[in-house]
């Protein structure tokens, strides 16, 4: 695949910000990682930055991960800012860096998104962003760090190559990436697969409260904040439950929940895509993949989840017109 280089869009810069969303996820934090380790070989002589909420802490594998700034209270302008895995719209408290950007450039694969940036590379049908980077480096540049970060973010929104969004092409570029020698079985490991006693302790107690609706067809969970209060945890200990509601058996919609605040929820669904979730999301003002997406909600654990189901519902009715 012939691609034109992100170094096209860079001619000049002086200064060049990269950032992500808010709660990053591991396509998100690898992606900027990867990017910006590139952009350090690639133009020496720029002031490079990263903008980020602080990762979850399993990503130190990742070698320069410190460097992420995440106090956004400056009142620096960039030549370039590049949004990577989102919008502007989830950009946090990065926002105003972004948009006082000389030029902005938004790289993303989610649907959901109509394009933030002064350019937009936007490619809905690639695993991850991550995996989008790759075709956007010149290889010569690309090192057994950068290979390491791109390997990994392609991994963890692929499900470890494991989701329909897998294509021919992301199994190429991670052939690619292993002849760099890294442990890729470690890293995987680390950063995806293993999980802390609480971890597990709190994804137990989602699972074994969860409720079936909707002819068994959904399922739903909720961890109020007195839960995470009980297992001192936070929302970065949350991933994977929505994923494990998913694989039960005749579900064709999972959804979970956490609570943010009074009366506020983020909400994770997933789908073996006769639901589009996007769609969903994307009514509550959240976003995403057809297959994978979120938003955050107001209103009571109950009307949550009747004004989701009411969506859901009407797809599922029309799939089986
Ligand atoms: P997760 O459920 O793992 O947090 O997110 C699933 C997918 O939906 C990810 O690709 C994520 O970026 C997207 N997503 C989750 N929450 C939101 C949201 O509030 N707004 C938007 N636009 N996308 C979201
Ligand atoms: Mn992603």
């Amino acid at each position: 695949m012939k691609m034109k280089k992100i170094s096209s869009e860079l001619q000049g810069a002086k200064s060049i910000a990269v950032g992500g969303h808010v709660r990053p996820d591991g396509d998100c934090v690898c992606s900027v990682m990867a990017l910006y380790r590139y952009l350090k070989k690639e133009l020496p002589q720029a002031e490079i930055d990263m903008y980020l909420e602080e990762p979850p802490a399993t990503f130190h594998v990742l070698e320069g991960i410190e460097e992420i700034k995440s106090e956004f209270n400056t009142d620096k302008s960039y030549d370039v800012f590049i949004a990577l895995d989102c919008n502007d719209e989830r950009l946090g408290d990065a926002l105003s860096i972004f948009r006082r950007a000389r030029k902005r450039i938004n790289i993303d694969h989610h649907i959901s998104n109509t394009g933030s940036g002064d350019i937009n590379i936007v490619e809905p049908e690639r695993s991850s962003t991550a995996e989008l980077l790759y075709d956007l480096m010149e290889p010569e540049l690309v090192d057994t760090e950068i290979a390491k970060a791109i390997y990994i973010g392609i991994a963890h929104d692929t499900g470890v190559f494991r989701y329909s969004n897998t294509s021919p092409h992301t199994l190429q570029i991670a052939a690619e990436l292993l002849k760099f020698g890294f442990d890729f079985s470690s890293l995987i490991e680390e950063t995806f697969f293993e999980k802390t006693y609480v971890q597990t302790q709190i994804m137990g107690r989602a699972i074994l409260e969860s409720v079936r609706f909707m002819d068994d067809r959904c399922i739903v969970s909720m961890v109020s904040r007195r839960m995470m209060e009980f297992y001192q945890v936070g929302p970065k200990d949350l991933d994977g439950i929505v994923n494990q509601l998913q694989g039960v058996r005749g579900v064709d919609c999972a959804i979970f929940m956490y609570e943010t605040g009074t009366l506020e929820y983020k909400v994770s669904m997933r789908s073996n895509g006769l639901v589009d979730v996007s769609k969903v999301a994307v009514k509550f003002g959240g976003g995403g993949h057809v297959r994978a997406a979120g938003c955050t909600m107001n209103g009571t654990y109950h009307d949550n989840i009747n004004n989701l189901s009411h969506e859901i519902a009407a797809q599922l009715k029309k799939e089986q017109k």
